[in-house]
């Protein structure tokens, strides 16, 4: 067992859960960085459709510079690429590309891993990537919501996972909220959303479609094996 489970049992995960579910979500991020030392915390985005949500959050209450890291497939559409490098130039963010083991990820490539076996794929080309880095961490923030699919439905705003605290800042937002904060704030959309995608991951496993609709389409699969 790893000092992190360790030192962080479930009672104190449930004291953090008491305690930032009464907090709203300006209060949450400012918050974060008071419980914990921001060189111990790593924030992921996908850059995705609805991203500038949570990292306008961030720019706006971290005490410091937020360092974002971004799982770089190899496989992202060219608009996502874009949209993260203005959003890190207009958020003042500092960006970090994780990447797959070349040789590891070519294979995939060679295979069309995505069509033969989309969750070794995922596993090669974002879980590995993470796994070795996230020993040096205690805690991971990311922009999970509770109304984007059955397994999200049951997480709370701090879980104990595999060994890291997962900070989920924005759990128990609605769909609703979320478009009110977007819409109040001007905030920018990935530029896909526009040609009708909704939810954006690999190009290979990207469709247009309503909310998640458009991920996987065709298989079971509804998460990349990140957060189960
Ligand atoms: S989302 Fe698709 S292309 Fe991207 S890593 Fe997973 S299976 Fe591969």
């Amino acid at each position: 067992m790893s000092e992190t489970i360790k030192k962080w049992s479930k009672v104190n995960i449930d004291k953090l859960n008491a305690k930032y579910t009464a907090l709203d979500l300006h209060e949450r991020i400012k918050e974060i960085y008071k419980d914990f030392d921001a060189r111990d915390m790593i924030l992921t985005s996908s850059f995705a459709a609805n991203s500038s949500f949570l990292l306008h959050l961030y720019s706006k209450n971290a005490p410091v510079k937020p360092r974002v890291y971004f799982i770089d497939t190899f496989y992202h559409f060219e608009e996502t690429l874009e949209y993260k490098n203005w959003l890190s130039r207009k958020y003042n963010l500092e960006v970090y590309d994780i990447i797959p083991d070349y040789e590891e990820h070519l294979r995939t490539r060679d295979h069309e891993m995505w069509k033969s076996n989309p969750n070794l794929c995922c596993d090669i080309n974002k879980v590995r990537p993470i796994d070795r880095i996230k020993k040096n961490f205690k805690l991971w923030s990311s922009g999970l919501m509770r109304s984007q699919n059955e397994h999200r439905k049951h997480l709370n705003i701090f879980e104990l996972k595999n060994g890291l605290i997962r900070f989920y800042p924005i759990i128990d937002v609605s769909l609703d909220d979320r478009q009110k904060y977007i819409e109040k704030h001007k905030l920018d959309y990935n530029p896909l959303v526009y040609k009708g995608y909704n939810s954006i991951g690999c190009s290979h496993c990207t469709e247009k479609g309503k909310d998640r609709e458009g991920r996987w389409v065709g298989l079971a699969k509804t998460e990349c094996g990140l957060h189960i």
